[in-house]
């Protein structure tokens, strides 16, 4: 599998070319604020050193899930306004995708001048699932480019997607891998391949069938998969357990009873939660106590209690095994970190991956943001994955149409 790389372009020569660069700006936001900015600065690079070479930069991002037309509160802007202000290059957003603000302002562009294109999601055809429909969108995009454009994929958390942007202008145009998916991707092999052992794996989160569809291709691979976060109410339900009104996915039962029974024969172990902090309801105020994981239903708050955090004589047991682990992943908060009072789960687990000696990644956006927003900073781990999705598909072992129509 190799892929031209973003290097290999800028030899060739960019100089008053216009380069498209899918980007990853989806940052979440309050209103009109940037709350984690990290996609944004692990976008910077690539698009610097185009503008720095002299290309007529293009840049397509989405944000959030329009329904294929114009939101104001999926506009660009708060994003592109950031990027502006970390950018030592000229940075515009246009009020279109591929309409009369795009081609004017491309029109407009100088050598080293960067536009943004407004959120290709305002187009219904960037996600449709008829082939010429998206074509038709990427034949719009590509024009933008002239008759001697490029195409740089540096979006890994949409290389899953195939999307208009991500999958249909590489097949129109010569294709190259932006240095943040190329990072991704190296990382993301030695989780894969030759992964230094013990390998721990630690997997919260909310979006539980999503999490726990990784783990059929982890058997085996990792030695330990820690769970917490809301997919261990589904992990202690198929033990037998009552869980209360925690988060609860009761057709996924049958499933982890499956990996539960095909646990040991791989040679994987998992670590459910023997505590859990129970709150009366969800609310950053709620009352809550500390029970044992197999009792939520004697909590206080009986069965409308709701667990929102692992206890913490889990989150010391499971920072045990961070510590003595040599490559540790981690995919989803512990609990809801949201809120102060159950953050300790959370906050527990990111601290083991700063003092373990392992090599450790964190997959997700809401785990990355978590780390940021309890405090740590980014270089105080081996890698902050950009691609929640991405990097759990491609743990899953799934093609990913970013990446191979790359590949040649
Ligand atoms: P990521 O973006 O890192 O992949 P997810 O999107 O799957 O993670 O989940 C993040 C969310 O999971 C957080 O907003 C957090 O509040 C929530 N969460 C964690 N534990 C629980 C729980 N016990 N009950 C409900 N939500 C939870
Ligand atoms: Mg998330």
């Amino acid at each position: 599998m190799t892929s031209h790389t973003l290097n290999e372009l800028i030899a060739e020569g960019v100089r008053g070319r216009y380069i498209l660069v899918r980007s990853d700006l989806n940052v979440p936001l309050d209103g009109s604020t940037v709350t984690d900015d990290g996609r944004i600065k692990a976008s910077l690079p690539v698009i610097e050193k185009l503008s720095d070479a002299g290309a007529r930069v293009l840049v397509t991002a989405h944000l959030g899930r329009p329904k294929g037309s114009p939101e104001a509160k999926y506009s660009l802007k708060p994003a592109v306004a950031r990027l502006a202000e970390l950018a030592p290059f000229k940075v515009q957003l246009a009020e279109d995708t591929v309409g009369e603000s795009a081609k004017e302002l491309a029109g407009s562009l100088g050598d080293g001048d960067v536009l943004v294109l407004e959120n290709v999601r305002f187009d219904a055809r960037e996600t449709s699932k008829d082939d010429a429909e998206r074509g038709a969108f990427a034949d719009e995009l590509v024009a933008l480019t002239g008759d001697n454009g490029a195409f740089v994929d540096d979006a890994f958390g949409a290389v899953h997607r195939k999307h208009a942007s991500v999958y249909d202008v590489a097949t129109r145009l010569p294709s190259y891998q932006g240095d943040l998916v190329h990072t991704e991707v190296e990382v993301l092999r030695k989780l894969t391949t030759d992964t230094q052992r013990p390998y721990v794996v630690v997997l919260g989160g909310s979006k539980v069938s999503d999490k726990l569809a990784v783990i059929d291709n982890l058997l085996g691979k990792a030695d330990t998969i820690l769970v917490g976060g809301g997919m261990l109410f589904t992990f202690l339900a198929a033990a037998g357990h009552k869980v209360a009104g925690s988060l609860l996915e009761a057709d996924q039962i049958p499933v982890v009873q499956d990996y539960l029974k095909r646990a040991s024969d791989a040679g994987t172990a998992f670590v459910i939660p023997t505590d859990v902090v129970v709150a009366s309801r969800f609310a950053a105020d709620a009352e809550h106590e500390v029970v044992a994981a197999d009792a939520i239903e004697d909590s206080s708050f009986g069965a409308s209690g709701i667990g929102l955090d692992i206890g913490p004589v889990s989150a010391a047991a499971f920072a045990e095994q961070i510590k003595a682990a040599q490559t540790v992943f981690w995919n989803g908060p512990m609990g809801v970190f949201e809120f102060e009072a159950f953050s300790g789960g959370t906050r527990a687990i990111a601290q083991a991956l700063t003092e373990t000696p392992a090599f450790t990644v964190v997959g997700g956006g809401d785990s990355a943001a978590a780390v940021r927003t309890l405090g740590f900073e980014d270089s105080q781990f081996g890698h902050i994955s950009t691609g929640g999705g991405a990097s759990l598909e491609y743990l899953e072992g799934k093609d990913l149409p970013g990446l191979s129509v790359l590949d040649r």
